[in-house]
């Protein structure tokens, strides 16, 4: 395949390289657009990794924007378009201590989510005491817990536009849709090894480009051969640097590895109770749940009646390039010591729960936790998602794609605009977000 000519080549098929796959081919249909991929499907890697629950309620409002019409079009996709991505409105559960609940942030997080429409509610400690009996308030007299740094429960911050969905049936959508309209079939099994940076325009000399030159990528170096062409779409997630590092662009973006641990409810009365909850949702199920110690959180996993808990510590652990197949091994010491003992304590009915499966992957990290989508040297970044990828997907690949065409705005689902440039590195114009997992 050595030398052949494309218009785009997108590098990477998780959820943010077919997403936007699909809508670049959609809005200009006339052009060659090559998808590769280095494992043998699309959405394989960290897509595959995710909890895969959405949510609205983010503190920054560009957070909120790029999340609130992704979870619209999900929902659209699966009411209006009939293309099932198993979205459960589970809602979210922010479960805070009083101390957490009088924050700033936290007064600035609810404020902000008025003022953008986003529906939530605040239970107080009675109420959810009477909606979760088997949750754990109250810790006076206990040592492990005072030990533990455990904060009493006093308020619940719920969503009810959040929820789980499928990952791989989202990439499913995107992929399919894409390959029904583009004339070029994506290519598995093929790993880019290095980005071609040119001079702009080229004088043909050797060396180049020169210092004094303007550059642009011209293609790609990959295992089976180079490939060619005008625009180079980078959705590698945590792997950014690997591509962008050597021709001198710096990504901002830190890998970290995250881990998810799964826990059967079946034939265990407690926990299919918990299951169970009444009263948040018209599904009749505990919401994603979060702790508001040490970062614990889990969430319902229906088809397979059980939780799927994990964990967003935020000091003590590396940050690092995601490079090999270790960095995705998970560790059953972390769920036994960190995630446990704070589960267990909230919730007594996870005592003796052990993990029935388990795995690890990548949060590519900005340092404000916000997107990065921008076109530097004809390479259009759409990584940077910070651990909430799934869900600001939809929203991140029109933006990709309202930059590859040159508009000064991108149009989100349900017609909000915003400037194409709001997550460049260069023009960057977004509030620090505070609320990730
Ligand atoms: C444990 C965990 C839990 C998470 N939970 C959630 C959640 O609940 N909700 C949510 O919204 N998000 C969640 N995320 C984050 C979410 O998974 C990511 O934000 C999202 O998958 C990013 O999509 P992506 O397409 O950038 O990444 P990826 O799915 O990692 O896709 C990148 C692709 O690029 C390919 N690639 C890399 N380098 C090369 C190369 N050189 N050549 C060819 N191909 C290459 C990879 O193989 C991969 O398929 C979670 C992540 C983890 C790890």
């Amino acid at each position: 395949m050595s030398g052949e000519t494309f218009d785009v080549i997108i590098v990477g098929a998780g959820v943010l390289g077919v997403a936007t796959a699909y809508y670049l081919q959609k809005n200009s249909p006339e052009k060659k657009i090559l998808l590769v991929e280095r494992t043998l499907a699309a959405g394989q890697a960290n897509t595959a990794m995710s909890a895969a629950a959405v949510r609205n309620m983010f503190a920054s409002s560009t957070n909120q924007l790029l999340a609130d019409t992704s979870l619209n079009y999900f929902e659209h996709v699966q009411e209006k378009l009939g293309y099932d991505l198993l979205f459960e409105k589970t809602g979210y559960l922010w479960l805070l201590s009083e101390e957490q609940f009088n924050q700033d942030t936290v007064k600035v997080w609810m404020e902000r989510m008025k003022k953008s429409k986003i529906r939530y509610k605040v239970y107080k400690k009675e109420e959810l005491k009477k909606m979760i009996p088997s949750l754990n308030m109250d810790f006076a007299g206990d040592p492990e817990a005072e030990l533990m740094n455990l904060q009493e429960v006093s308020f619940g911050l719920f969503g009810e536009d959040c929820g789980v969905l499928d990952a791989t049936r989202l990439v499913e959508y995107y992929f399919e849709e894409f390959t029904k309209i583009s004339n070029v079939k994506p290519r598995f099994g093929v790993e880019v090894e290095k980005i071609l940076l040119d001079a702009d325009p080229t004088l043909d000399l050797p060396g180049e480009p020169y210092a004094w030159q303007k550059k642009k990528a011209n293609g790609v170096i990959t295992d089976k051969g180079t490939i060619i062409a005008d625009v180079v779409v980078l959705a590698t997630g945590a792997w950014a640097n690997q591509l962008l590092d050597p021709i001198g662009i710096d990504s901002m973006t830190k890998g970290k590895k995250r881990q998810i641990f799964v826990l059967h409810a079946e034939d265990k009365k407690e926990l299919e109770k918990l299951l169970d909850t009444k009263g948040f949702n018209e599904i009749g199920c505990i919401p994603f749940t979060i702790l508001p110690s040490a970062g614990v959180f889990f969430r319902p996993q229906l088809q397979e009646r059980g939780f799927w808990t994990g964990c967003g510590d935020k000091v003590g652990r590396e940050y690092k390039y995601i490079q090999t197949d270790e960095d995705m091994v998970p560790e059953s010491s972390y769920y036994e010591n960190s995630i446990y003992p704070v589960l267990s304590k909230f919730f007594p009915a996870f005592q003796g729960a052990r993990p029935v499966n388990s795995w690890a992957g990548g949060y590519c990290y900005s340092p404000d936790r916000i997107p990065f989508v921008y076109f530097e040297c004809g390479v259009l970044v759409v990584n940077g998602a910070s651990g909430s990828g799934i869900m600001k997907a939809d929203a991140m690949a029109r933006i990709a794609d309202a930059l590859y065409r040159g508009e000064p705005e991108a149009e989100l689902f349900g017609g909000t605009k915003i400037p194409s440039n709001t997550l460049s590195i260069k023009d960057r114009d977004v509030e620090v977000e505070s609320v990730v997992l």
